[in-house]
C-alpha cells in the first residue's frame, strides 16, 4: 500500500525490472537445485557398479571363489566396469555439451548417409532381438557436427531397438518437408505412456529402471539427444503409445547456418 502517488509511479515503473530480477532470482535457485540432483544421482549411479566390482573382488580376494564362482565373479566385475565406463563416458558428454566445451567442427553434411551407417552398425544387435531396421527417404544435407550427428542417431537407434518386442521393427526415415529436414525414427515397441513423456528427456530418468539397467542404458541418452539437437538450432518432438510403439521427429532449419555465415562476415 503506498500512499504517496508520486513514489507509486516510481514502484509502477520499477516493477518489470523487480519482475525480472525476481525471474532471474528463482532461474539461479533452479538450476542450483538441478545441479545439486545430479551430482546426488551421479554419485548413486556411479556407487552401484563400484560397490559390485569391489565386492566380487574381495570376495576372489579372500580366497572364497572356487574355479566356478570364479567366472561368475570375473563376469560380474566385467559386467560392472563396462557399466560404469559407458556411464563416464555419457557424463562427460554430457558436461561438454553443457558447458558448451565441446569441439563442434559444423559442415554441410549428408544426414541420410550417416543414418544408413549407423542401421549398418547397429543391424546385428537388432538381429540378437529378432528386430527388423529399415532406412527410407532420400540424401539430405544438414549443418551439423558429424559426431554429435553420430551420437544422436545412435542413441535414438539404440533405444528403438532395446525398447522393442521380439519382431518388432525400426524403421529410421530421413527426408525434406517444406524445405527442411527431418529425421525420424520410429519403432513398434513398448511405447512411453503419457505420464512419462514429458520426463524421458531429463536426465537419468527411465520409466523403468531395471529394463533401462539390464539393456545397459545409463538414463542420459535421450538428454545428450536434446542437448545436441539445441545446439544445432533443431527441434525435437515425441509421439508414443504405450503398447504400440514410438516416433522420435528431429528438425532442422537453416537458422544455425545462417547465424554460422553471420558470425563468419562480422568478424
Ligand atoms: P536409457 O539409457 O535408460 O535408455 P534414455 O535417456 O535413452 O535412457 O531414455 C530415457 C527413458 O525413456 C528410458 O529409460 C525408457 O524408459 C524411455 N525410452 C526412451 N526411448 C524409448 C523408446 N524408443 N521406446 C520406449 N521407451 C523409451
Amino acid at each position: 500500500n503506498i500512499s504517496d502517488p508520486g513514489q507509486e509511479v516510481v514502484y509502477r515503473e520499477l516493477e518489470p525490472f523487480v519482475a525480472t530480477i525476481r525471474q532471474q532470482h528463482d532461474d539461479i535457485i533452479k538450476s542450483a537445485q538441478m545441479r545439486q540432483e545430479f551430482t546426488a544421482n551421479v554419485s548413486h549411479e556411479l556407487k552401484t557398479p563400484l560397490t559390485a566390482i569391489s565386492g566380487y573382488a574381495e570376495l576372489i580376494e579372500h580366497g572364497m571363489a572356487d574355479a566356478e564362482n570364479s567366472k561368475r565373479f570375473a563376469g560380474e566385475i566385467h559386467k560392472n566396469s563396462v557399466r560404469l565406463l559407458s556411464l563416464i563416458n555419457d557424463i562427460i558428454q554430457l558436461s561438454q555439451l553443457d558447458g558448451g566445451k565441446n569441439h563442434s567442427e559444423y559442415a554441410d553434411i549428408d544426414l541420410y548417409k550417416l543414418a544408413a551407417e549407423c542401421v549398418d552398425m547397429l543391424k546385428m544387435n537388432a538381429r540378437k532381438q529378432n528386430v527388423t531396421m529399415k532406412l527410407c527417404g532420400k540424401p539430405c544435407t544438414v549443418y551439423a557436427d558429424r559426431q554429435l550427428m553420430e551420437e544422436l542417431l545412435y542413441n535414438l537407434c539404440d533405444n528403438a531397438i532395446r525398447y522393442n518386442n521380439r519382431g518388432g521393427s525400426v524403421t529410421v526415415t530421413v527426408d525434406e518437408k517444406d524445405g527442411h529436414v527431418f529425421l525420424s525414427i520410429r519403432d513398434t515397441g513398448i511405447g512411453i505412456p503419457t505420464e512419462h513423456q514429458d520426463r524421458v528427456f531429463e536426465r537419468f530418468y527411465r520409466v523403468d529402471k531395471s529394463r533401462s539397467k539390464a539393456t545397459g542404458g545409463t538414463g542420459l541418452g535421450l538428454a545428450i539427444v536434446k542437448h545436441i539437437v539445441a545446439q544445432h538450432g533443431a527441434s525435437i518432438s515425441l509421439e508414443s503409445q504405450a503398447g504400440k510403439g514410438t516416433e522420435i521427429r528431429v528438425e532442422f532449419s537453416d537458422a544455425l547456418k545462417q547465424q554460422m555465415e553471420e558470425r563468419a562476415e562480422n568478424a
